[in-house]
């Protein structure tokens, strides 16, 4: 899907936040400069022959911000608006989010420039199975293992592993995640994500008394993520009023039906047009009136410039840096609670954990199983980040930068620097 080129920079956003954290802590210098570079990063060419016959190439980015923790873990984003600097800090964040749930993984990202919704499904083989080959002496189970992100879906995920199981020679699920389940996924990734969201949403809505009988709750981008979450709010009778993806933007203060909306998005591939809601200008669904808010799109739709005008108590980040650091400000200071995206998405990377340590053992969980575990992974991490930010009296996603890096410098400690 395209969108504008994101005005702010993803990484320096993420920086401004790394180093509040690091200054709080009193982080090791050394540790400092270690972290605020990428350990690596890949650029490649991928050359597509089309249907058409002609051949393209496509701009390809593998980045693993830091190996210190374990094997690198995070995305692939098929999308125009990927860049260096968005890869290296999602990156970064796979670092925070892995540390702030406590799994054995570093943080490492990737993406190709390419509006996949303009692909064949050939083309988006052959382009997916270049891009892993080029990649491929970079990941691997116990190097770096990519998963589902933007415009990417499981059949991706199938490709990427049968590509680099040939050319390794052998049957090699762990080296990815969001797998179909018959290649060796976890039952319940798809929905992991999702699920995490509605858990944090509801240990955040008891810890800022927001009754979620009463509340409405806007929901932006209706894939993965926000389909998900916005399915399991319904379930649980919380009423979502608005909702939007790159194409539109729905409004119905009584509340949309989204099971119907999701039919509807099956059969159209789109909210636009859905008959159950009004349709409103995008760029008023931040500032819709409601007391929660999901942003589950993309980088940098929450900034300086609608930030005053968002009437939210409550954001819930199930997008990766949905809110720029100079939003971030005026809605601490309009008492705007944020629950930050390394913490409140965390329930997808935390199964692709558990489906990694399926694939290693050959040993397969039920479904209740795996959410059970990722439903205590959520509440056990909102309780440390929640701990964390009082004790320093800062916000939540300070709390929770502070919680990662000190995790992360402290194995930089015992791991020391190999010369
Ligand atoms: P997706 O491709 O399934 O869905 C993205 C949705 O956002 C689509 O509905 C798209 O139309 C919409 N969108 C894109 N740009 C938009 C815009 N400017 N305004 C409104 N809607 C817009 O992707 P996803 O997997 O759901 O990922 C969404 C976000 O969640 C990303 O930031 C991603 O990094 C993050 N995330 C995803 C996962 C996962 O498991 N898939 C895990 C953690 C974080």
């Amino acid at each position: 899907m395209a969108h504008p080129t994101h005005a702010k920079d993803p990484w320096i956003e993420m920086l401004k936040r790394f180093n509040e954290a690091a200054r709080r802590l009193n982080l090791d210098e050394g540790v400092w400069k270690i972290l605020s570079e990428a350990d690596l990063e890949l650029k490649v060419a991928i050359p597509v022959v089309m249907d058409s016959g002609k051949l393209e190439v496509f701009a390809g980015y593998r980045v693993q911000h830091s190996r210190a923790m374990g094997p690198c873990k995070g995305g692939i984003r098929y999308d125009l608006g990927v860049n260096l600097s968005e890869v290296k800090a999602l990156a970064a964040w796979m670092t925070w989010k892995c540390a702030v749930v406590n799994l054995p993984f570093g943080g490492g990202k990737g993406g190709i420039i390419c509006d996949p919704s303009k692909l064949s499904q050939r083309e988006l083989e052959m382009l997916t199975r270049r891009y892993t080959a080029a990649i491929s002496d970079l990941i691997g189970p116990d190097r770096d293992v990519p998963a589902p992100d933007v415009g990417t879906n499981e059949q991706i995920m199938a490709w990427v592993m049968d590509t680099y199981s040939m050319r390794v020679r052998e049957n090699s699920a762990a080296v990815v995640t969001g797998k179909p389940l018959l290649l060796g996924g976890s039952r319940g990734r798809a929905d992991a994500t999702g699920r995490g969201v509605f858990d944090i949403l509801q240990h955040a809505a008891g810890r800022f008394r927001i009754d979620l009988r009463e509340a409405r709750v806007v929901v932006q981008g209706f894939g993965n993520v926000g389909a998900t979450a916005a399915r399991y709010f319904q379930d649980a009778g919380i009423k979502v009023v608005g909702v939007s993806d790159v194409r539109g933007a729905l409004y119905n203060p009584h509340g949309i039906d989204i099971a119907r909306l999701r039919e509807h998005v099956a059969k159209t591939r789109s909210v636009a047009g859905f008959a159950g809601a009004e349709s409103i200008p995008s760029a008023d669904l931040l500032t819709l009136p409601c007391e929660v808010l999901v942003p589950a799109a993309v980088e940098n739709q929450i900034t300086e410039s609608n930030a005053e005008r968002v009437q939210a108590r409550l954001i819930v980040e199930g997008a990766n840096g949905p809110t720029t650091d100079e939003a971030d400000r005026i809605l601490e200071a309009r008492g705007v609670q944020i629950v930050p995206d390394i913490l409140a998405n965390a329930g997808g990377v935390t199964v692709s954990y558990f489906e990694w340590v399926q694939d290693r053992a050959g040993f397969f969980w039920p479904e209740a199983e795996v959410n059970q575990r990722l439903d205590e992974v959520m509440h056990r991490s909102f309780t440390e980040v929640s701990e964390m930010a009082e004790k320093h009296k800062t916000s939540l996603r300070i709390g929770a930068y502070m919680l990662a890096i000190d995790r992360v410098a402290q194995v930089y400690k015992l791991r020391g620097v190999y010369a």
